[in-house]
């Protein structure tokens, strides 16, 4: 039997890079099931699909395959065959991608991948319905949230960090609204599984956020 460590929790709140680290220093596989929504979302943003009509977003699907692969221990999202990871990272897509992770098909559409990853590796996956959903009986679950001001600060200084020009306040707003249409979907919301540890991270470092997870996962191990 596989081990799951599921993280969820809202933008910004350094799940990638906490899930990142605690796979990388317990050798379980790092998947990062955003980064498949996001590919979803670039799609329908290259193939000029209006979300709101059904009709089209079921013709766009029916185009669209995502898988993963692994380049030095890194995840890669496959859209089409195509390494598309570079080209996910913008708040455009993000917001395509959390406008279209409220359409049932589309959420259907990755539901069997991140299961039978999990069947077949012991992984720390990350997203927003992990624990609540996509693996329900996974050994450990942490709610990992930040507030708005610090999750948009560290989204601030990243881009900064990649000079890419960008707006704090702009950040801030496009994170409360991604939240707000996460947590308030019909299907699978952002929410925490009453099975999972709540972890603010406001005032704690990497490092620190990185050994509770450690810790647990060794209390129960
Ligand atoms: O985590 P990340 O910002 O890359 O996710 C992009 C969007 O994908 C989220 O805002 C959310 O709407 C959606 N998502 C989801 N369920 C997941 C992972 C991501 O609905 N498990």
């Amino acid at each position: 039997m596989t081990y799951n460590i599921a993280i969820d929790g809202p933008a910004g709140a350094g799940k990638s890079t906490i899930a990142r680290r605690v796979a990388k220093e317990l050798s379980f596989v790092y998947v990062d099931t955003g980064a498949m929504y996001r590919a979803i979302g670039l799609f329908l943003i290259r193939n000029n699909t209006d979300i709101r009509d059904m009709e089209q977003v079921k013709k766009a699907l029916s185009k669209v395959s995502i898988s993963i692969a692994y380049k030095d221990g890194e995840q890669q999202v496959m859209l089409n065959g195509e390494n598309v990871s570079g080209l996910i990272r913008t708040e455009a897509v993000g917001n395509m991608a959390s406008a279209a992770a409220a359409i049932p098909s589309v959420r259907e559409k990755l539901l069997d991948l991140q299961r039978k990853l999990a069947q077949t590796n012991n992984v720390v996956m990350d997203g927003r319905d992990i624990g609540t959903n996509i693996l329900p009986d996974a050994q450990l679950k942490i709610y990992l949230t930040a507030s708005a001001d610090t999750r948009a600060q560290r989204r601030y200084d990243e881009l900064c960090k990649k000079g890419i020009a960008c707006d704090f306040l702009e950040i801030k707003e496009d994170i409360i609204k991604r939240d707000d249409q996460d947590m308030h979907r019909a299907i699978a919301p952002l929410s925490q599984a009453e099975d999972a540890v709540y972890l603010d991270s406001s005032e704690m470092t990497i490092d620190e956020v990185t050994k509770k997870i450690k810790s647990f996962y060794k209390e129960q191990a």
